[in-house]
């Protein structure tokens, strides 16, 4: 039994305000301390120490995983419940594994590119949890447009952009989705400087590592699809610096099951 599933066996996954939720089953109850979280060792006559058992550091690796923002629809999202239908789709979820595997050494992250419902978020997510629950590694889903109305709240309360970011560089693992979605609005500007200060903060950092998910592409091949303008060249180039490629194509699986659609694949 692999790690992964051995864990897996010993939690559950609920969604509470739209995120996602993780706590110990009841009946893994632990040999060790039968349960109770603590061990009691006797150091001198009428003289006990209490310690924490070993168990309780799942417990903890689950709390951390409840705070990483994971969005309630993907709570249940793993690798073993990706199921990849493509050559491409194989290779992204081996090389997930393999760096969940080495985050403990890895110097880089990964960039998913894809067309939506390929399982870009599934696979970063499915990291970002095996990499908490395994190697105690702390990490954090980012949703940008949230990101954006925190740092905008905090204005109000005379908290700046940089308060909202120090908390963000605590992780040793970040996840953010959709880089360059957005619509050029008014907002959009300020939108692409803020997430450039970011990408800028982690590149400076050099202990996180970022994994970024992508509808756009690397290459000017399709200029309405390239990311370098939608997030600007600076950030372009380090996301590419910071990480190493995963391209996923086939069709869209979200959309297989509708009848006279036509489906578009991205070569
Ligand atoms: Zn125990």
């Amino acid at each position: 039994m692999t790690e992964e599933t051995n864990n897996k066996n010993k939690f559950y996954s609920f969604v509470e305000a739209n995120h996602a939720s993780y706590a110990i089953c009841d009946q893994t109850k632990c040999s060790t301390c039968e349960g109770t979280g603590k061990l009691r060792s006797q150091e001198a006559m009428n003289f006990y120490s209490v310690k924490k058992c070993h168990c309780q550091n799942f417990r903890n690796r689950l709390s951390t995983l409840t705070n990483a923002e994971i969005p309630g629809r993907f709570h249940d999202c793993d690798f073993e419940n990706y199921h990849p239908k493509h050559d491409s789709q194989e290779l992204a979820k081996k090389k997930s594994i393999n760096l969940s595997k080495n985050i403990l050494s890895a110097k880089k992250g990964l960039i998913f590119i894809g067309n939506p419902g390929l399982g870009k978020t599934h696979l970063a997510i499915s990291l970002l949890k095996s990499c908490v629950l395994n190697h105690d590694i702390s990490g954090i889903f980012l949703d940008f447009s949230n990101l954006l109305s925190s740092i905008r709240d905090g204005f109000s309360k005379n908290r700046s952009e940089r308060d909202v970011f120090d908390k963000i560089l605590n992780y040793r693992l970040i996840v953010i989705d959709e880089l360059g979605k957005g619509r050029q609005d008014t907002n959009w500007e300020w939108g692409r400087s803020v997430l450039d200060d970011l990408i800028s903060q982690i590149y400076n950092a050099g202990n996180i590592i970022p994994i970024f998910t992508t509808n756009y592409l690397l290459d000017r091949e399709k200029e309405d699809f390239f990311l370098g303008p939608r997030i600007g060249l600076r950030s372009f180039s380090r996301v590419q610096e910071m990480c190493d490629l995963v391209s996923l194509n086939g069709l869209d699986d979200r959309q297989k099951n509708i009848p006279n659609r036509s489906k578009y694949m991205m070569v």
